[in-house]
């Protein structure tokens, strides 16, 4: 593809951390043409990462996660559509129709709409809190303030975001029960073993975390919730949040002809046809193993941000290598990080630190060779770990090497 001239105009769909990182790095690298920017939410670009930490535990105020300061909206001269959704998109003639029928029509077009708060699988008497925007986060702060000390708030699913909620509300001084469904929370990202390693965090911290509940119906009145499961005792609580996951829309692209499979599916080089990305949590992108190659879709900050990154370099005709995936959670006072992707059936092998102490990294293994690194509370070696990780290393290898011991 030839690289952007200043006759193009982009436009991109969604204003969050992939959609505005690749905006401003394509005016970084010279870009003098045409942007347009549309979210459907009423606020400039913001990250979503401190809503569940440092906003949600009373640290921060909201204004601290915004990206998009109005000197920056200003910098990146775009045309920039805030509260106006995508509802059509026209692949061959690159054009947007917007929810009040306005069509914006470009030369190129990226989709970065993120995912959205999974509907509830239960039943509820009203609509429960959950955790995804600005607004969500505004309302769990205004919630959590309005609770006497020691008040149980019940939290439904305990993934990454219900884990965070629960670590900011036990700083907040609240009494958070975590109610999980599975055997044990995040075994469907970093499989049996380490899941069992982490379980430990929630009481370490002295946060209950209940584990297969499968709640059946939540019924909310004005001062208190009662939590009815399959099966066990009802849970009262003063209050509740669902972090039960997320869930994508893609279904104002399903006439669009572009592959939607669990994502919009793209290519090594993040595009779903020519002149058509996908990046950040909405795109099913491939990712080069050692071992092999495979489409993932991935829910992760520094993956959207590394594909805004790649994308930009891309269409301005210097292309750069895809990075590695990577993540990090803050849960119970501790720091979760991965590289690579495992799948959750891989091997683990614990090389340093112990279960015990909360302290510990491992690498996961597949046909003997290593496919990512998993550290609890070990930032420095986790980034000693990374070499193993840029090549096909063998787990022999990765043992006698040691990197994170350096
Ligand atoms: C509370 C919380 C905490 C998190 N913490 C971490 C963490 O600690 N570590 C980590 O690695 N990741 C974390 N994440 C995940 C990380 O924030 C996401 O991976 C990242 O935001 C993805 O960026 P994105 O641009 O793809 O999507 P988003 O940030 O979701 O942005 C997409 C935007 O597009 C808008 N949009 C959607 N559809 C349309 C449409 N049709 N028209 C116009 N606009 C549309 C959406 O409303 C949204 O504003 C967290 C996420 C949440 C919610």
């Amino acid at each position: 593809m030839s690289p952007l001239e200043s006759s193009d105009h982009v436009v991109v769909v969604g204003a969050g951390l992939a959609g505005w990182r690749f905006v401003e790095t394509i005016r970084r690298l010279g870009y003098h043409g045409a942007v347009t920017l549309v979210g459907d939410e009423r606020h400039a670009p913001y990250d979503r990462p401190p809503l569940s930490k440092q906003i949600l535990s009373g640290k921060w105020g909201l204004e601290k996660a915004t990206l998009a300061t109005p000197e920056k909206l200003d910098g990146v001269n775009a045309t920039v559509l805030l509260g106006r959704r995508a509802v059509h998109l026209d692949a061959d003639a690159k054009s947007v129709r917007l929810d009040d029928d306005s069509i914006v029509t470009g030369t190129h077009v990226v989709l970065a709409t993120g995912t959205r708060a999974r509907p509830l699988t239960f039943n509820s008497s009203g609509p429960l809190s959950t955790l995804r925007t600005f607004d969500d986060a505004s309302r769990l702060d205004e919630m959590a303030s309005a609770l006497d000390p020691d008040s149980v708030v019940a939290v439904i699913g305990g993934g990454f975001v219900g884990a965070e909620v629960a670590t900011s509300f036990l700083t907040r001084g609240l009494r958070p029960v975590v109610l999980e469904v599975a055997e044990r929370p995040l075994m469907g990202v970093v499989g049996n073993e380490a899941s069992a390693w982490l379980h430990r965090l929630g009481a370490a911290a002295g946060v209950e975390v209940r584990t297969r509940q499968r709640v059946r119906d939540v019924t909310v009145n004005a001062n208190n919730v009662t939590i009815e499961f399959d099966d066990g005792k009802p849970l009262a609580a003063r209050a509740v949040v669902a972090a039960v996951g997320s869930a994508l829309d893609l279904e104002w692209l399903a006439d669009s002809g572009l592959t939607l499979d669990d994502g919009v599916v793209v290519d090594h080089y993040l595009e779903a046809a020519p002149g058509i990305a996908a990046i950040g949590d909405v795109a099913r992108f491939v990712h080069r193993s050692g071992l092999d190659e495979e489409h993932i879709r991935v829910e992760h900050w520094q993956v959207a941000a590394d594909h805004a990154w790649q994308l930009a370099h891309h269409w301005m005709g210097e292309p750069e290598e895809p990075a590695l995936p990577y993540f990090w959670s803050d849960q119970y006072g501790k720091k979760i990080q991965m590289l690579g992707h495992p799948h959750p059936d891989d091997e683990v092998v614990l090389v340093s630190g112990s279960e015990e102490d909360l302290k510990w990294l491992a690498l996961y293994v597949r046909a003997s060779v290593v496919t990512a690194v998993l550290a609890l509370s070990q930032p420095r070696g986790l980034a000693l770990a990374r070499v193993l990780l840029d090549d096909v290393t063998t787990i022999d290898a990765a043992l006698a090497l040691a990197p994170w011991a350096s």
